[in-house]
This record gives C-alpha cells, structure tokens and sequence, in this order.
C-alpha cells in the first residue's frame, strides 16, 4: 500500500477528498483518510481489555448471568470522526450531525474521565442527553444506532407511548433498563454504557399549559418517571420484565452514563417557536405567526420555552440539554438514501442478484420516481422501503434461473408499472 495522495482521490469510506483537509493513503482500488484509519484502530483495538472483576451483588439484587463479556475499553472518537461515520449511513441532517458529534464525544469523554480518574476529576462534566425533533422516517432512530454501532456500546429502544407511571396499567420505565441489559447479554458493566433511544418522546406532552389542572397518567406521569433514570440513578431491574413485585430479585443498575437520546415527530411545535421568534423581535405575540401547520420544527431553532409550551415539564426538558431539529427529507435526499449509504437497500438487492449472475440498474428517471411516491406518501425514507420492495418482489421471484434475465434495467415505466398493476412487468423486464 503506498502512502502517497493523488490528486482528487476521495476517501473510500467516508468520501472525503484532500480539499477537505483528509490526508489520504492510496491503495489499490480503495483509499482511507487518517480519520477512517482512527475509527477502524479504536474497532480493532476494543477487544483487547483484560475483563474487570464482577462485583458482588447486594442483597436482595439477582446476580447478573456468569456469561458476561469480558469489559472492553471505550475509546471515544473525536467529533470530526463520528461525524464522518454517521456521513456513511445517514443521508442530510448536517447540523444534526455535528452537534450530536460533539455531545456523543463529550458524552463520551465524561464517562472515560469518571473512570480514569484524570485530572480534571474535580470539574464534573454533566450528561448531555439528546432529544431530536423531525418526521417520522428522517432518520431518528437511525442516529441512535448508528451511534451504538460505531462506539460498539449495546443499544436499546423503547416507545414512550407503551411506558405508564408505576402503579398504572402498562410498562414500568425500569423495561427500558432491561432491554439495554438483554443486548448487552446481562452484563451489567456494558449495558450501564450504553445507549438508549426512546421514541414517541412528544406522545407523552401533558395536554394543557396549565400545569395546576391536569396530572395525567399517561403523559406528566411518564416524564416524572423517566426522570430519575435521565438523569442518573441506580435503578432495580426486574429481570423477568413485567411489573415490579416486592418478592422479586432486582439487578441493579447505574444510569449515570447511559446516554438516552430521544424522539419525536412534535407536530405543531414549530407555531410555538414562531410565536415566540415574533413576539421576541416585536415585543407582542405576532398576529402572523401562523397555527400548527402540521409540520415539525425541523431546521428552526427550538429552544426550551417551546418544548414547555407543548407540554414536556421543565424538570425533563432540563435533562435533556441538547436538542437538534432535523429537516423533512426532501425528494433530492430519498434519492440519495435509495443509493449512497454503504447498507443502502439499491446496494443489498443488487447483492442479492448479483449472486444469482443478474445485474440490476436503475434510471434515474426510476429513483425520481420511487422518490417521489414516497414523498407522496408522507412516511420519509420508511416510505422508499415499502415501495422498492414491492417493485423487487417480481424481479426476486423471476430472476433465480430465469437466462432471460441477465440484466434488469429498472426505468420509470416499469416503477408505474408494477406500483399500478402488481406482476404485469415481467414482459417489460425481458425486453429491457
Ligand atoms: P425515524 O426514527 O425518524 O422515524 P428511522 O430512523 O426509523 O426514522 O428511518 C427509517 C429508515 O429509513 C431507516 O432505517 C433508514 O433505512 C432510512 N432512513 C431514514 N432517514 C435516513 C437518512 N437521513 N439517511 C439514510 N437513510 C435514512
């Protein structure tokens, strides 16, 4: 492998070239940026760690299971790097992006201080939990993952709405914990870094300004429970799920350094961030300052008062100090989705085909296509999914075998084709 840049070269992974300040090692057919070459030592490097010691459990706490992995090191990337990685998978949101890079590293870097013992242990770094706004389908839980994948840390998700307050009918908020401990394999070390993305977050906005009236179950309730585990607490577990029970064995668990990150559509919020914008810059609530359009705040910027208004209670809107609003997809980007991430799902079918010898294609005119349906459909990128699958479920079941069909070129007629009349593009595939 030679370590010399050509010029213009981009970097394989994250596609960076030298104009963007990436210095890159040139190999045959693939080149790596030094921030790539980082990412892929903290990966290799990981599992390296001797295991810690398991503590003794206290009374009355059921053991974790003995088949806990062995503790790995957590090396935390810098911002630059994450940021880069999250490029791979995750098409727009930049502002996004950068601002969970920064509060992932510092996330990060708090938790790794806490266990160094470095010195700058008298200053406490406090924890930045995430809340992000935008459409269903944009891409929320997929920064989450996409987060606990490159840290290599478990990951849990969880819906608000299936969470009451204890003693009511539904999930007690500690589920949530296990979940992150049953991906973490029970091992309790792992888990208590881990990352926790809980979805539906707006669902539980008490319904009226007016904190004196209402104390409803389903939304203020949630919220008060969530907030001990936000913000840290040792939680007890139960291990079987369910409902607490006073006979029951609990494991316990330290929340202090789980990062939970939040999400919610918070439809209408962005009138309440208008309001407040008009009646900042003309002293009074702005008559102009249009009603809920239905839309969420995405791109505008959300501050704390707005969050309050719409109903989340100041002590949980407190534990939740990062906030970014993530823009609706727009057609130019749910064509990019369908064919730039490396797990992209134009890639996976034509993966899939190419093991059965058929090349599959794609006019641009076909993405346009499919985009826009899906735009149509108002579900963001989960929309392209349904759509393309219902186009390849032909070309899959035809394809295996068939020496007619080498080489699939999907054009937009045969997108409208098989969206209007499900099966009657096969004659349209042989000929293409
Ligand atoms: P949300 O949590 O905002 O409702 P998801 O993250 O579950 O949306 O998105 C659903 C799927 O759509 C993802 O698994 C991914 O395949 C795709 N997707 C959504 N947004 C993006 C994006 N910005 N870039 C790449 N893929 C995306």
């Amino acid at each position: 492998m030679a370590s010399t840049t050509k010029k213009r070269a981009t970097c394989s992974f994250c596609g960076k070239d030298e104009k963007e300040g990436a210095r890159l090692i040139v190999g045959p057919g693939v080149n790596i940026c030094g921030g790539c070459v980082d990412i892929c030592r903290d990966f290799l490097e990981k599992d390296k760690t001797p295991a810690d010691p398991a503590p003794a459990p206290a009374k009355g706490v059921a053991a974790p299971p003995a088949r806990a992995a062995p503790a790995r090191e957590l090396k935390v990337p810098g911002p630059v790097n994450i940021k880069g990685f999250l490029d791979q998978y995750i098409i727009g949101h930049d502002q996004t992006k950068k601002s969970l890079a920064v509060a992932v590293h510092n996330h990060y870097k708090r938790l790794t201080q806490a266990r160094d013992n470095t010195e700058f242990a008298d200053v406490e770094i406090e924890k930045s939990n995430i809340l992000l706004i935008g459409p269903t389908g944009c891409g929320k839980t997929l920064f989450a993952r996409s987060l606990a994948r490159l840290l290599d840390v478990p990951f849990a998700l969880a819906d608000a709405t299936t969470l009451t307050e204890a003693g009511y009918v539904g999930e007690d908020v500690e589920n949530i914990l296990l979940y992150l401990l049953q991906a973490a394999n029970m091992d309790v070390k792992r888990a208590e870094t881990g990352i926790i993305y809980i979805d539906e977050i707006d669902k539980i906005a008490r319904k009226t300004e007016n904190v004196s009236i209402t104390r409803d179950v389903s939304g203020e309730g949630v919220q008060q429970a969530l907030l001990k585990i936000l913000e840290g607490t040792t939680a007890r577990v139960p291990p079987q799920g369910g409902r607490k029970h006073p006979q029951q064995d609990y494991i316990q668990l330290n929340t202090s350094n789980i990062l939970f990150i939040c999400g919610g559509a918070f439809v209408g919020l962005d009138s309440f961030v208008r309001q407040r914008q008009g009646r900042r810059s003309i002293g009074y609530v702005d008559p102009q300052a249009k009603p809920p359009t239905g839309l969420s705040a995405g791109g505008l910027a959300v501050e704390p008062e707005d969050l309050i208004r719409y109903g989340l209670i100041p002590e949980f809107v407190g534990r939740l100090p990062v906030v970014s609003a993530l823009s609706e997809l727009t057609e130019e980007n749910l064509v990019r989705i369908m064919v730039e991430p490396k797990n992209c799902m134009i890639k996976q079918y034509q993966k899939l085909l190419a093991m059965e010898k058929v090349k599959l294609s794609f006019t641009d005119g076909a993405l346009r296509e499919m985009a826009r349906l899906a735009l149509q459909r108002k579900t963001g990128a989960r929309g392209l999914r349904a759509i393309l699958e219902h186009l390849m479920l032909e070309i899959m079941y035809e394809a295996p075998g068939n020496q007619a069909l080498r080489n699939v070129h999907i054009t937009k007629e045969i997108v409208t084709a098989q969206l209007e009349n499900p099966g009657c593009v096969t004659p349209l595939l042989t000929t293409a």
